[in-house]
Parts: structure tokens; sequence; C-alpha cells
């Protein structure tokens, strides 16, 4: 008997040239750019990357295709997973963690450094420490650049596997109380899943000290779309009716001083204690790093599923770029 090796080909997936798709030959900048629709697309092709990977593991949509995964900042889980994503994929990927090694280093400007990877790449891979600056490379480029994190701005594609994550482990957005919780004010990822949320019939419930709380102008634009939003300083009164407890660390790095940090940096702790005011159906999320918000003792709940949630990073990026470079 010979066994067939399967490939993208022989399943009915939504694989294959797709020149028409949704987000064909775009950047990926803010999820402002998202409809419903649009993410419906992404859902379902990230749901059959899952399968594929749990089949296949790896398989050659994207063969030949190239990814420029360019970090001027720190990171572990979104530059390993566009790296993982690209490769399950069948593409390879031009690393540049490292920019002091880069020319960088020598004065180079973004728009210069852009311009060059898009010689040799297809898509660009982009964080950076400044506000807009993927929109700025994206000005300058042909090929298409995805925001991986432009400092307190914005993370679109983690709000993308953030909300990835709570369909997948909870079935709806709709109706959900969703508790965002630290670090709210520098912590783009939040910045991009509340208002990611906004296109569901959410409530959010923001919990942080005051200086750190939700800038007030995503406040504006959330109360202008009806969205329910409360402020707290205190997890207690608005966990038992949370559905999603999404934890964020301080972000020590975005702070002007040591002492600045320290007033505020041990402020919420999740416990198993905590978790015995929680509702039985419900999850806690972390975009990860963690550092000491939610206790490892957490860890082995159920409800815990922010290392799920990395798992989700995966597909959801491998959706990306293949609807992106085109293939689905
Ligand atoms: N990894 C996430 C980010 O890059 C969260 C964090 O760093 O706290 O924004």
């Amino acid at each position: 008997m010979t066994l067939e090796t399967p490939t993208a080909n022989s399943f009915s997936l939504p694989f294959g040239e797709q020149r028409n798709g949704p987000l064909y030959g775009k950047d990926i900048l803010s999820v402002h750019q998202f409809s419903r629709e649009d993410l419906t697309h992404i859902y379902t092709v990230a749901h059959e990357m899952r399968g594929m990977v749990a089949r296949i593991g790896t398989f050659d949509l994207l063969k030949g295709k190239i990814l420029a995964n360019l970090f001027y900042e720190p990171s572990t889980r979104t530059s390993a997973s566009f790296t993982a994503a690209m490769e399950r994929l069948g593409g390879s990927v031009i690393p540049i963690n490292n920019v002091q090694y880069s020319s960088v280093s020598k004065g180079e400007s973004l728009p210069d450094t852009v311009r060059t990877l898009e010689c040799y790449a297809d898509v660009i891979v982009l964080r950076h420490p400044e506000v807009g600056s993927c929109a700025l490379a994206a000005q300058y480029a042909s090929k298409p650049v995805i925001n991986a994190g432009d400092g307190i701005g914005e993370h679109p594609t983690q709000a993308l596997l953030d909300l990835f994550t709570i369909f997948e482990e909870l079935g709806t957005s709709d109706g959900l109380s969703v508790t965002m919780l630290g670090d709210l004010w520098n912590g783009r990822t939040v910045h991009s899943l509340a208002r990611l949320l906004a296109l569901f019939n959410v409530k959010l419930n923001y919990v942080s000290p005051d200086v750190l709380k939700m800038p007030d102008e995503i406040v504006a634009e959330l109360n202008g779309k009806g969205i329910s939003q409360q402020a707290f300083t205190e997890l207690d009164p608005i966990l038992p009716e949370t559905d999603v407890l999404y934890v964020t660390r301080i972000q020590k790095e975005r702070f002007e001083s040591q002492e600045a940090y320290d007033a505020v940096k041990d402020l919420y702790v999740i416990t198993p204690d905590t978790m015995k005011q929680a509702k039985e159906k419900m999850i806690v999320m972390h975009p990860l790093p963690r550092v000491g918000e939610i206790s490892m003792e957490v860890d082995a709940d159920p409800r815990a599923a922010y290392f799920r949630q990395m798992e989700y990073g995966l597909y959801t990026r491998m959706a990306l770029l293949a609807m992106v470079l085109g293939k689905a």
C-alpha cells in the first residue's frame, strides 16, 4: 500500500491562489482595518491551519516565499511564532532580531532598512519602539508590512490571536464581560484588543491604578461605538462576573524612573485564591511575558489559557501570512 503524503491541495480547504482575498497584498497596521467579515475569514483559515498542523505539521503553501522579521525591541513569542508560521508553511525567514548588529547601528533610517529588506523578502514583520513606525515603514515599502508592535501604540496580530483564543475557548465573544487588568496605559495589546472587541457586543472592564488607566482616546472611541466600559482600581468587584480575565505586565521599559515603576509594579497578583472568586467557565489570558502578576500555581487551573493562547498565535499568524501572500 502506498501512503500518499497529504498536501494543502489534498484537503478541501480555503487554500490556493486567492488574489482577491481581503488581505492580499495589504499591510496589517492596526485593528481598525478589520471588519467582522474579515475576522470570520481569518479565523476560518486559522482554524484550518490548526487542523493542518495537527495532521501534517508542515506543508508547502508558501514555498519559495520569504519573510523578513525585523525587531527593534525584544520579542520571544511574536518573533518565534512568525518564524514558525512561515516555516510550517514551507517558506523561509530572514531574522533581524539584533538590530545593533545590522546597519541600523550605523544610523540607517527605518525607511531605508525596509526598502532594503523588501528587495530580498515578500513580506516584512516589524516591531519598533515608536508609535506610528509601522505606518511610516509601510509608506516606503511596496511589499506588505505587518505591525508586530509599535511602542505603546498597537499590536494588531496579538489582538487577532487573542480574539481567536476567545472564540476557540468560549465559542463566542458576544455577550461576554472582558476584564483587562494591569498596565492599560502602556499595554499595546490591550489597546488593540479593546478596539477589536468593539466590533462585538461585549462589556469591557478596566482594572488599573489611575496612572496606568486605559487612554481617554480609546475610551472615547469605544463610547462612540456604544461599548459599555467601566474602570476599577481593584479586581474584586468585577471578578465574579468576568468571562475573560486579560492580565498584563506592568511595562517597566516604558517608565521614566525606577521609583515610578516600583510604586505600581506589584499591585495585582492572580493566585489560586483569586481563582476561587471567578466563574467556573472563564479564561485567564496574558500576552506574556509575565513577571509575577500571575502566580505559577495558577498554571494548573484549566481556566489558565495563556499557554494555549500562544499556540493559537501560531495558527493565526499562519493564516495572516497565507492571506497577505495571496494563498488563502
Ligand atoms: N509581548 C507583548 C508585547 O509585545 C506584551 C508585553 O510585552 O508585555 O506587547
